[in-house]
């Protein structure tokens, strides 16, 4: 097997999602000197997102296009990906954890009849091996892996490992591959999406995330003019969703998106396991609760006791003067 890394980019809308760039610079810390080959599967043009992935740390792009990978579907990118897998023969390969990485990835592996290490939020490596450090138990517990034979299999939590700086003195060769996916069962002729506003949560830097404390639809306003204030999304927790304040799309948990922002702001969430395992690993987490007692208050940096509906007004009115 060659020292090469394929890495996995996943486009959305004719752009590359930011975990794809995570995943070069994963696949850098699984093996600094082997050769970084992105793929793209899309029906885009994706030459520029391909160079970008040049100018974050890859040694060369291979892109497919075809009709049928305008939209996922895990026959028609399996294909294709099989195909690039066959030609290059890597000793690894490394895509995000989204929900298309979570349903192509165990398919590939199952395929290729070897192993995978799936949400992994840390690589380190101690000279001899390669340790792959994963949450268990809903974030209780993180362990570590390691893989100690055929093809390093990854995926990565978006969110967790830094890209790497973009350099655009880099150069590589982008090369698109004829692929016949026309084989498949399903194809999908359109999406239709619910309109959605603003930044996409799972790949946020700030979340302010309302529960069942925020009482209303109406309530979720506020919770909207404090994420335009700091550049961020709106989540929720499943009380909130339940008690149809809010869209499920919204919903942050077990059950729900898994996220890691810089900032998570908690507010009238009572902290039930179900949500953390969904917002624990956030960088800082502030709560915003009436009840002291609340559980929230044991994973957050910081804790604001109070009612909701007169600290958010407050903090909107003192960022604004930042
Ligand atoms: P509550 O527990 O009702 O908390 C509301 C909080 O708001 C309270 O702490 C209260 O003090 C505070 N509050 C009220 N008014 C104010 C005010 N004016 N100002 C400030 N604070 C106020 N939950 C998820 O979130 N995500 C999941 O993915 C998920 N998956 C689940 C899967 C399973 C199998 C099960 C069984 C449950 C799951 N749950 C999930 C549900 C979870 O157990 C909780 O029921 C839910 O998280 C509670 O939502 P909440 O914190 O908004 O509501």
């Amino acid at each position: 097997m060659s020292d090469k890394i394929l890495v996995i980019g996943e486009a959305r809308d004719g752009e590359l999602r930011n975990v794809s760039y995570e995943a070069i610079a994963a696949a850098k810390k699984i093996k600094a000197d082997s050769e970084i080959v992105g793929v793209i599967c899309s029906n885009d043009d994706i030459e520029s997102q391909a160079q970008e992935m040049i100018y974050y740390g890859a040694d060369r792009v291979v892109t497919i296009k075809h009709e049928n990978l305008k939209t996922y579907t895990p026959e028609g990118f399996g294909q294709a990906l099989m195909r690039v897998i066959n030609d290059e023969s890597p000793s690894g390969i490394v895509m995000g954890h989204t929900s298309i990485g979570k349903d192509l990835t165990p398919k590939i592996a199952s395929k290729l009849e070897t192993g995978l290490v799936s949400d992994a939020v840390e690589i380190e490596s101690d000279g001899d091996n390669v340790q792959f450090i994963r949450p268990i138990y809903s974030g209780k517990a993180f362990e570590k892996k390691i893989i100690t034979s055929g093809l390093t299999f990854v995926t990565i939590r978006p969110n967790n490992i830094p890209m790497l700086k973009r350099d655009e003195s880099r150069s590589g060769d982008v090369n698109s591959k004829d692929v016949d996916v026309t084989d498949i069962r399903t194809i999908i002729k359109d999406v239709i999406r619910k309109a959605s506003e603003g930044v996409d949560l799972s790949e946020a830097n700030v979340i302010i995330a309302g529960g069942r404390g925020v009482k209303s639809a109406d309530g979720f306003k506020p919770l909207y003019e404090l994420a335009d204030v700091l550049g961020g999304a709106v989540g929720a927790s499943r009380g909130a969703c339940d008690a149809d304040y809010c869209d499920y799309s919204l919903q942050i948990g077990q059950t729900g998106k898994v996220v890691t922002p810089d900032l998570y702001i908690a507010v009238g969430i009572s902290g039930a396991i179900q949500h953390l395992a969904g917002m624990s690993n956030s960088k800082v987490i502030v709560a915003i609760n009436k009840d002291a007692e609340a559980n929230i208050f044991n994973v957050a940096d910081y804790g604001i006791v109070g009612d909701l509906f007169e600290i958010i007004p407050l903090l909107i009115e003192e960022i604004k003067k930042i």
